[in-house]
């Protein structure tokens, strides 16, 4: 079951929903050929300071084993997905689309938000790609309302993949967040209208299609942390945090 947040806590979340909008769109604006994504996640670091938050990805372990996440931002090029791992010997190149993921903590409560970008100018494909994957975050969004079931948001999701003609990222899913990073429950990308938990006031979750050209399989690479398509596609992946609220829900992470 979902964990119900109180009005106070939710006041917090989108206190530092704001802040971690302005520092991922921050980093987003200095996504240009020629940066390494270590140089990004250095960008996200001084800004977490500025504002005195702290990130929420480094030193995570996912299922609490496996080597711990060494930087604060997930940095993933074309056809990685998720969890890309910052390095000064990736450089970004002209027509290369970039997801950047960050989550912080601000007053022991988590947020969690992620989009990606061109570098420079991207292939029309690519440009379709990242723009349905956003608007498929914009139609899940918009089935967050009490009474609602958190298959009406995975519906909304697979439907705009399979209007374009990309295919879902099955195996990895959005979440509730708050008190913790992952909290229950599953938010998938995929599956049938009015099945699954019920919305209910005060339930915060993460929503985030990840979306692909290609077939949705995926595999992870040598550093236990970058999933990648496994057939080399590219892939796109926005995310926000939103509250249900008694109203209909409350994005907290919007600029
Ligand atoms: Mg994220
Ligand atoms: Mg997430």
């Amino acid at each position: 079951m979902a964990i119900i947040k109180t009005a106070k806590e939710i006041e917090l979340l989108a206190e530092g929903g704001k802040i971690l909008a302005d520092i991922l769109h921050t980093v987003a604006a200095a996504v240009k050929p020629g940066v390494s994504t270590l140089d990004l996640d250095h960008l996200a670091r001084e800004e977490m300071k500025k504002f005195g938050v702290k990130p929420a990805f480094e030193g995570y372990r996912m299922g609490n084993q496996g080597p711990k996440y060494p930087a604060v931002l997930c940095s993933s090029v074309d056809h990685e997905v998720v969890h890309g791992i910052p390095s000064h010997k990736k450089i970004l190149k002209e027509g290369q689309i970039i997801g950047l993921d960050l989550g912080i903590i601000h007053k022991e409560l988590y947020t969690d938000s992620a989009l990606s970008v061109a570098v420079g100018k991207a292939s029309k494909e690519n440009e379709k790609l990242l723009r349905v994957t956003r608007e498929a975050l914009e139609a899940g969004i918009a089935q967050v309302r009490p009474g609602n079931k958190i298959g009406d948001i995975a519906h909304a999701i697979q439907s705009c993949a399979k209007k374009a003609g990309f295919a879902v990222i099955r195996d990895l899913i959005g979440h509730g967040v708050g008190h913790e990073l992952h909290e229950k429950p599953d938010v998938p990308n995929y599956g049938r209208a009015g099945t699954l938990e019920e919305l209910m006031p005060g339930m915060v979750i993460a929503i985030e299609p990840m979306f692909t050209r290609g077939d949705w399989r995926i595999t992870f690479l040598d550093d236990g942390w970058t999933v990648v398509t496994a057939d080399g596609s590219p892939s796109a992946h926005f995310e926000h945090t939103v509250a249900v609220t008694t109203a209909g829900h409350k994005v907290l992470t919007a600029k």
